[in-house]
This record gives structure tokens, sequence and C-alpha cells, in this order.
């Protein structure tokens, strides 16, 4: 192993690909998470990692195998519907086998992915119930630095990677720029046991996922695994909205009546729709999706870099932040190895590597932009469906 001293924060996709990554390496590296365990908290929904993206990483990470124990290529099949419920395309029906071309992204559950990224690593790569508090150099002259956690400091490490997420306290150290309300709310329910609770949702989404968009507002019902489905009715409106608007979301049942009844944002939707979220029962969150500015870049500073969301936080809106969030591990991860391999000064290199990113998360970010103003226009609906079907078309006629 390797003697440089490596601190990761963040046992996301991003921080635990990386540990992985740099493993397969024979390079020593620590995760701090402040998370208590594994088991910690609920991961999220499903998400579908492309080939050029996650699956990339998986790859020179040796568990591409392992992930496809774990995928849902099934997953993949969208559904589009209009507000009042006019079917406008059902991707399965258009192409019952998809190919496993540049095109493929299995989807696969948060958890699921977590756990076999955790399941890769040496023992005792984690450090768990560690929350950052704040990054500091070792002294003023020095390239190290320490790190301050709520309960200890340690001390001394050459390398600091931000894989802390959304709130980032390593950003703090190399950026003012904090992430805003990107003006969409989403209200995030479960089904669960939905084949034998829920027998017509589970059939309506089908294998994979539905999706709604209209002006202001959008429906996405997504087949995750563990027999379960989960909705998010999503509502483009200030950030005071969830507290404005008069419902009680403390109050689940009355709160997806109000919903879709009266003047709720989606009473005037076709029924299939409402049921969507009528019968997505088994818990309820409420989400105010932020934002990092699209093509956010800083000074590189020596010792300290981030990746994923803390570099680059992007809405859900083109699906891509695990699949980013991954590559740039997978580049930080080669950018360490060839500064040990070679036996050169790590600045120079991470610089570059940095640069690399802003590009690319300057291009992913401005994509999810693009996805977002569609997801939540009166035509939305109509576009994402021909350009499915124009890649349908391009599909079939390379295979
Ligand atoms: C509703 C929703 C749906 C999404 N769907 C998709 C999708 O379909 N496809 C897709 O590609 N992306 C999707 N995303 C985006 C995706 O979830 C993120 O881009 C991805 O999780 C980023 O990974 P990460 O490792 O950078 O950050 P995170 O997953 O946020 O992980 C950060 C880790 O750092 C830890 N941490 C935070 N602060 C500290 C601290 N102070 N000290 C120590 N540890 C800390 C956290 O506990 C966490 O474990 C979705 C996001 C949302 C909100």
């Amino acid at each position: 192993m390797s003697p440089l001293r490596i601190a990761i924060i963040g046992a996301g996709p991003a921080g635990l690909t990386l540990a992985r990554l740099l493993q397969v390496s024979k390079i020593s590296c620590t995760i701090f998470e402040l998370e208590p365990s594994a088991q910690g908290r609920d991961q999220g929904g499903t998400v579908d990692l492309h080939k050029r993206g996650g699956q990339s990483a998986l790859l020179e990470a040796g568990l591409i195998e392992e992930f496809k124990k774990f995928s849902r290529p099934e997953g993949q099949f969208d559904k589009l519907v209009k507000f009042d419920g006019t079917l406008l395309l059902d991707e399965k029906a258009e192409m019952p086998e998809r190919p496993d071309d540049e095109d493929d992204r299995p989807e696969i559950d948060r958890q699921k992915l977590r756990q076999m990224l955790l399941d890769s690593l040496l023992p005792d790569t984690i450090r768990w119930g560690k929350k950052l508090i704040a990054v500091e150099q070792s002294t003023p002259t020095s390239p190290k630095h320490n790190l301050h956690f709520a309960d200890s400091v340690e001390n001394d490490f050459d390398l600091v990677v931000g894989a802390d997420g959304a709130w980032s306290k390593v950003r703090s150290l190399l950026t003012n720029i904090k992430p805003h309300y990107s003006g969409v709310t989403a209200i995030e329910q479960w089904a669960l046991d939905v084949d034998q609770k829920q027998p017509w949702l589970s059939e309506y989404v089908g294998d994979g996922s539905m999706f709604m968009f209209d002006q202001g507002r959008a429906i996405m019902s997504q087949r995750n695994g563990n027999n379960s489905i989960r909705t998010y009715a999503c509502v483009r409106q200030p950030q005071n909205w969830l507290q404005e608007c008069g419902i009680d979301w403390s109050q689940p049942e009355t709160a997806r009546e109000k919903l879709v009844a009266g003047d709720g944002p989606f009473a005037n939707c076709g029924d299939d729709l409402k049921r969507c979220i009528l019968e997505s029962k088994d818990n309820l969150v409420t989400r105010a999706l932020y934002m990092l500015p699209v093509g956010v870049k800083w000074e590189h500073r020596e010792g300290v870099t981030l990746i994923g969301d803390s570099a680059h936080l992007m809405t859900p809106f083109a699906g891509v932040g695990v699949n980013v969030a991954m590559v740039d591990a997978l580049e930080l991860s080669r950018a360490i190895v060839k500064a040990e391999v070679d036996h050169i000064s790590l600045g120079p290199i991470l610089a570059a590597f940095e640069e690399a990113m802003f590009k690319r998360g300057e291009m992913f970010a401005g994509k999810t932009w693009k996805g977002l103003e569609g997801h939540f226009s009166a035509t939305g609906g109509e576009e994402r469906a021909a350009k499915v079907r124009a890649q349908i078309a391009a599909s079939k006629a390379r295979s």
C-alpha cells in the first residue's frame, strides 16, 4: 500500500467508488462517514447506471459482474403519459427486447449499489459516525490538512477528497458558492409490497418508470427492487410552497387527497395519474430540490478536491447525478494512481483532473437544467416521447 495519507469524506456512490478503485490499485485510504452505520438511513430510490457513466467505473473496479447480479435491465422501460391520462409512449410495447448497447442503462436500487460497494472494500476502510465539521491546513506552510469532526480531530492528510454531497463541508474550504433552491419541490411517496397491496399500480407502472410532464408539474412513478414503487409528485413552485400551500404534510392520507382534489396541483389530472399518488401510501417525504450553479468551479488548492454532488450538485431531471459522481471517482483514481506510479507531484495532476471535471460537470448540469425545463413544460411529454422514439429507431437500425 502507498504511504500517501488519503481521506475521503462521505460513503455515498462517489466516495465508495473512489475507495474501491484506489484499493484495486493498492493505494490505501480511509472514508469518514457521518452516518452511524451502513443501515443508518434510507438511501433513496432507484438509479440507472449508464454504460459510459457508472458502469465504466464499476468495470475498472472489477465489479461489473456483481452489478449485473443486482441490477434490473427491465427497469429501463419508460411509459409516458399526458396530464389527462392519454398514453404518449409505451417503450416496452415498441421495443420489447432492449439491445445491450451504448444506451444500456440498467436500474439498481441505491441501497443495493451501496452494499455492493461496501462489500468490495477492505475491512476497516470506513469510520462510521464521523461528522466532518471543518478542514484546515495542518500548519500555514504545510500542504497537509487536518480534519475536525464533531467528536475528534484527525491530522496530516496528504489528500482530502470531499465526497460529502450537497451540503459539503469540504467545499467551504474551496469556494463560498452554496447550493440554491432549483424551483422544484418533490413529494416522494412509497408503495411497498405493491404486487399484493396495490396490484393496479404495479401493473400500471410495470417494470420501469411512468412519467407525466406538464406545465409546472410532473409525476414520476418508478419501480424499485423489493416489490416496491416510489412516486414523486413534483411542482415548480417558490421555496415556501410546502409551508404556504395549505397542505399538512404530517397527515399523509389527507395530504395525498389534497394533492389531487379541489385546487390541488394535480386536481385536473387523469384518474390513473391520481391513483398513482393515492395508492403510494406507505411513506411520504417532502424534498425541496437544490442545485449548484451550472458551471461551478474553484481555484485549485493543494491537497484538497471534491467529487460528485459536492462538486456539481444537480437536480435528478436528466438522471445523471450518480453517473457523473462515479466517473469523477474513476478519473480521480486514475490521477492518483498516475502520480504514485510515475512518482510525480499530485498537485498539477489534481489541477488537471479538476479542469476536466469542471467541463464534465458543466455539460451534465446544463443537460439537467434543460431536462428540468422540459419536464415542467406543457409539451415536455410529447418531446420526450419523440426523443425516445428516435432512440428506439436508432437502436433498431444498429441491431
Ligand atoms: C429524488 C432524487 C432522485 C435521483 N435519481 C437519480 C437517478 O435516477 N440517476 C442518477 O444518476 N442520479 C440520481 N439522483 C442524484 C444522485 O442521487 C446523486 O447525484 C448522487 O447520490 C451523488 O453521490 P455522492 O456520493 O456525490 O453524494 P451522496 O449520495 O449525497 O453521498 C454523500 C455522503 O456523504 C455523507 N456526508 C455528508 N455530509 C457529511 C459530513 N459532514 N461528514 C461526513 N460525511 C458526510 C452523507 O451521509 C452521504 O453518505 C437523484 C437524486 C434525488 C434527490
